[in-house]
């Protein structure tokens, strides 16, 4: 936490706003607004979950529908498609970002079709925080006429071309919750350059509320607002948002520094026009076996570190989905790393990770 949290979480109580509305909902919303700029409206939600499920909703995926959705990353990007009796089909990822190919993705639009099933969407996800191939995503999108939303919960910081990610799909989607790079414990956001949308995702997320003076609802609601008190901890996060970047790309900088010189320990470069937030730091190995030999050493010296994101393709629950695929993510799987990365680490807890990764066999 920054300095400021308490003080607005503290204004909450002092007014009696304990609520899922008030004014930190609306001082959040508008320092997002001005940090993603770029002409985006955004509406402050419970969970970046609740944020994918309305996005979907609003551009209209329904039963029996296909959505196309990046195989590498965290089960919540493709989650609310089944909560929407709609199906994803997965694409893999190409190997300069790790995210959505735009090969494989225009070949399943292009198999779709021509089996009659038009994908109503492309979750496209800026995965570590390293933003997808957004221009190649976009002409995509533009060519089949295909919405994309923006899953960009772990890469609020992140910029292509200067500009943040968030404010590139159809609609984009941010997450706070505890593990992200900022926090309001539990929360998210739906960012979007469209008013309509905005006002359908409020409607939506207070329970579809028909305007009447008595309760009237002609649609199905959820109640997914954020309260008044968590978008006081979000006010707060949004001073500190860029120390937050800052103190993530050094903790990467300090690791490739030190061990990018070791043959069998790869970094994913910044590609030109790429500015990744580092939510956390990867490195990828030659082997499984490798991976799990420096992730067993680290964990005998007490330190936790995770094989990557094991993609949607191979997960039990969507193992009848259909995917196109190319190995490229189960390799990334098999071989990667995340080490430590929070943003409260210090230079000597990394450099303690370091050692212990030196100290390793790496022939
Ligand atoms: C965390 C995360 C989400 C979900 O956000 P929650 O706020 O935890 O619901 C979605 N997609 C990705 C890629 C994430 O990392």
């Amino acid at each position: 936490m920054g300095e400021n949290e308490q003080k607005y979480v503290k204004e909450a109580f002092d007014t009696n706003w304990v609520a899922p509305l008030g004014p930190n909902v609306d001082g959040f919303e508008l320092a997002i607004e001005s940090y993603i700029n770029n002409g985006t409206q955004v509406a402050a939600l419970s969970s970046g979950t609740a944020a994918i499920h309305l996005a979907l909703e609003i551009l209209g995926v329904g039963q029996g529908d296909e959505v196309l959705c990046q195989s590498f990353t965290f089960s919540a990007s493709a989650n609310p498609i089944v909560y929407l009796g709609a199906s994803p089909i997965f694409v893999d990822s190409e190997s300069e970002t790790w995210n959505i190919s735009p090969t494989l993705l225009e070949k399943a639009i292009v198999h779709r079709i021509a089996a009659g099933k038009k994908p109503k969407a492309i979750v496209a996800v800026h995965l570590y925080g390293m933003p997808y191939q957004v221009k190649e995503i976009q002409a995509i999108s533009e060519k089949y006429d295909i919405p994309v939303i923006e899953d960009s919960a772990e890469a609020l910081g992140s910029t292509f071309k200067g500009q943040k990610c968030s404010s590139f799909g159809t609609i984009g989607i941010l997450s706070f919750n505890g593990n992200k790079i900022i926090t309001t414990s539990g929360g998210g956001a739906l960012v979007t350059k469209h008013k309509a949308y905005k006002e359908k995702a409020i409607f939506l997320a207070t329970q579809a509320r028909d305007d009447a003076p008595h309760y009237q609802h002609s649609h199905i609601g959820y109640n997914y607002r954020m309260s008044n008190i968590l978008a006081g901890i979000g006010r707060g996060q949004m001073e500190v948002i860029d120390d937050r970047v800052a103190a993530r790309r050094a903790n990467h900088q300090l690791y490739f520094d030190a061990l990018h010189s070791i043959d069998s320990i790869e970094f994913l470069p910044e590609p030109k026009g790429y500015f990744s937030n580092r939510w956390l730091s990867c490195i990828l190995t030659p082997s499984f076996a490798h991976r799990e030999k420096i992730r067993t050493a680290l964990l005998a010296h007490n330190i936790e570190s995770r094989p990557l994101w094991k993609p949607m393709h191979l997960q039990p629950v969507f193992s009848k989905c259909l995917s196109f695929i190319d190995a490229t993510s189960e390799a990334l799987f098999d071989r990667g790393l995340c080490l430590p990365s929070g943003s409260n680490l210090s230079k000597e807890d990394v450099l303690r990770v370091i050692r212990v990764i030196k100290t390793i066999d790496h022939d």
